[in-house]
């Protein structure tokens, strides 16, 4: 689904206001175990990539290769990765096992969150507002269980607040592009899938073409950008407002204008 159309859906849905509950349980046994990991229609955030293929041990190219369809979105031209689907009828997840997920512990967000939706908007002190709704699919007998959740202690319960930070921001630029009514170029479209989603290239791409020489980053930073992929994909968002949207407030450059011939917008 795209992300417009993922927050369209999630309009569309009953929300679970602040403070009210809903019950749930999903376990091994259930009748219905593994249903929901099948035709699914889903965007990979770049912090969902990262996970999974640390998890996966994979390369950023070969992961995307063999898990995600990836396209421009029709509207801005920004890169989007799907998650794929087995090729066979029931199109499930290839990560669906007898015993259940396969990368359990680096799942998708959204694989977290279900049978809740999440949608966030900003909440005009710096921060987002977040809002809950309930995907009940007729398939799912985990609604009849006791346990009894708000969207805040489901949240927590999943792991899921390790994920807000980094595809808060996602979305956030993902938003601002579209409030600018301009897609993004080609060149920057390019820029943003090794950024965003091939944060190991990115790491290369960061000392082969001296970045740290371009923009203001001490060097501890610059050390732990190098060793570790989460803050990387925070330097690379960071990196990415300061080229597209000419955004200081996170990053700035050296005195260079940061329109260099591999980063021309
Ligand atoms: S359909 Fe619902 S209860 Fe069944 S496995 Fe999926 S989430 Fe769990
Ligand atoms: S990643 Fe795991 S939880 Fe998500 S659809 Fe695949 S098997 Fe199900």
């Amino acid at each position: 689904m795209h992300t417009d159309e993922t927050q369209e859906f999630l309009a569309s849905l009953p929300e679970l206001e602040e403070g009210k509950t809903y019950h749930f349980k999903c376990y091994p046994g259930i009748e219905c175990f593994n249903a929901c990991c099948s035709d699914l229609d889903m965007v990979l955030t770049p912090y969902d990539i990262m996970r999974m293929r640390a998890a996966l041990k994979m390369s950023s190219i070969d992961f995307l290769r063999v898990y995600t369809v990836g396209h421009r979105a029709s509207d801005t031209n920004f890169p989007i990765f799907k998650f794929r689907m087995t090729d066979d009828a029931a199109r499930t997840c290839a990560f669906v096992t007898d015993k259940g997920c396969r990368i359990y512990n680096d799942r998708p967000g959204a694989c977290r969150m279900y049978p809740l939706g999440r949608a966030t908007k900003p909440d005009g002190k710096g921060g987002v507002a977040e809002q809950f709704f309930v995907v009940k699919e007729p398939h799912c007998r985990g609604f009849l269980e006791k346990d009894e959740w708000t969207g805040a202690s489901w949240k927590n319960d999943q792991g899921f607040q390790e994920y807000t930070a980094s595809n808060d921001r996602y979305m956030y630029i993902l938003s601002k592009i579209k409030q600018e009514g301009r897609p993004v170029s080609d060149k920057m479209s390019h820029m943003a899938t090794l950024a965003m989603y091939k944060i190991d290239e990115f790491q290369r791409f960061i000392t082969k073409m001296r970045l740290f020489d371009r923009v203001e980053v001490d060097e501890k930073r610059q050390k732990a950008i190098l060793d570790n992929e989460q803050v990387a994909l925070a330097f690379a968002m960071d990196w990415f407002e300061l080229m597209l949207f000419h955004d200081t407030s996170k990053l700035k450059t050296k005195g260079v204008t940061p329109r260099g011939p591999a980063c021309k917008s």
